[in-house]
């Protein structure tokens, strides 16, 4: 699914087809209204060149190479089998990488379990050797987010909505040894790997303190329920921005304004029109949240609405994630989402509330203590001790 309005990926099909044969104004009407304002754009910044009426592509360079159709980051890590001369048995995007690949970490490649034996961050390598293990890994991410250089701004659905610069950073802190079938952590192992850092643009959303304190009357956290609204937005921005779901990113965070804010971020450096489309049509984005959860028969949440859809049903029991795996509350999602879209008040059934109320999705991971050098009780209780993290996101 693609916008071929998009600016930002028609700027790379008229340098192609500028490659191929001179643009004529017949020929860019051919490409939409846009077409004609971005050929002078890109004759700007000398990709294009103007003469008698026609734009000839004036570098020397093969125009289709900057246009990366497989991936939505143009730098790729290669995965190689150290036992086989290190033939590359795969690909991973960097924006994936750190999640995909670290020492340590078990790559899954056709149902064969391979152990990374080394992460080269400078070559965009890494080394895997072909083990049979019976665990799969699960990494533990660390994200921040920093908003930038303010683009647009306008006050809506009782908030304040922003586009602008953001740079999102990420690095794997730790990651778990979970049994297959049993989904049992039978290891935990943390990792010391530099932050990987993207510089993209983002939306950011800021209920007013009205919306926010809502919630709280219900006995409910407003910062779950915002949780569960960016679970689902991220999910419903591509049918807004017309894009993959892995275009684009979320996080829940407070640091940045010291107040809940929700950023939807773009996953491809500087950013390609996903999260300002998402900001443009945000009403409507919220509208589709709104309709989504309300229209699933679960309780509680599940990953179909306020929970994240991973392939890993342990995630949604690792308090270590909090990164919106674990499923939030459904009911502060719709507290917040019916005042903010100015719907009749949502009000929630009384009735016991918080994690044990939505234990159906708890009870699949047995609980069993680490036997390694870092157990996961021990990380559990340091980080009940130590309270929610203030930044929520993936
Ligand atoms: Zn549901």
């Amino acid at each position: 699914m693609v916008d071929p309005q998009n600016p930002y990926l028609l700027a790379g099909h008229l340098q192609c087809a500028a490659f191929e044969l001179p643009l004529r104004e017949e020929d860019l009407a051919l490409f939409g209204p846009q077409s004609g304002a971005l050929a002078r754009i890109l004759e700007e910044s000398k990709k294009l060149r103007e003469l008698d009426g026609a734009y000839y592509w004036s570098s020397t360079d093969f125009a289709a190479a900057e246009v990366n159709l497989r991936s939505i980051s143009d730098a790729t890590y290669a995965i190689m089998d150290i036992a086989n001369d290190n033939k590359v048995i795969g690909t991973v995007d960097s924006i994936a990488a750190p999640e995909a690949v670290y020492p340590g970490g078990v790559y899954l490649h056709e149902a064969d379990t391979y152990v990374v034996r080394k992460l080269d961050l400078e070559a965009r390598a890494a080394y895997v050797e072909r083990m049979e293990v019976d665990y799969y890994t699960q990494a533990v991410l660390d994200s921040q987010i920093r908003a930038g250089k303010v683009a647009a701004a306008k006050e809506v659905a009782h908030g304040r909505a922003h586009f602008g610069d953001a740079v999102v950073s990420w690095r794997t802190a730790a990651f778990k040894k979970i049994k297959f079938y049993t989904q049992e952590n039978i290891g935990y192992s943390r990792l010391d790997l530099p932050p990987q850092c993207l510089e993209t643009t983002s939306c950011w959303f800021l209920p007013s303190p009205e919306a926010l304190a809502l919630p709280a009357t219900f006995g409910l956290k407003a910062v779950e329920g915002l949780v569960g609204i960016r679970n689902v937005a991220v999910n419903m921005l591509p049918l807004v921005a017309m894009c993959d779901r892995l275009d684009v990113g979320g996080l829940v965070e407070s640091s940045n304004f010291g107040t809940p804010t929700m950023f939807l971020y773009d996953r491809y450096p500087r950013g390609l029109g996903f999260a300002e489309k998402g900001y443009e049509l945000f009403d409507t984005l919220l509208q589709h949240c709104l309709t989504t959860i309300s229209s699933c028969p679960c309780e509680d949440g599940c990953p179909s609405c306020v929970g994240l859809a991973v392939t890993l049903p342990a995630q949604h029991d690792d308090l270590d994630l909090s990164r919106g795996y674990p499923i939030p509350d459904k009911d502060a999602a719709l507290v917040l989402l019916h005042f903010l879209l100015d719907r009749e008040p949502f009000i929630p059934t009384p009735g016991q509330r918080g994690p044990a109320r939505r234990s159906r999705y708890r009870k699949a991971a047995p609980e069993v203590e680490s036997p390694r050098e870092v157990s996961v009780a021990d990380q559990v209780g340091r980080r009940v001790r130590k309270g929610r993290r203030p930044w929520v996101g993936l």
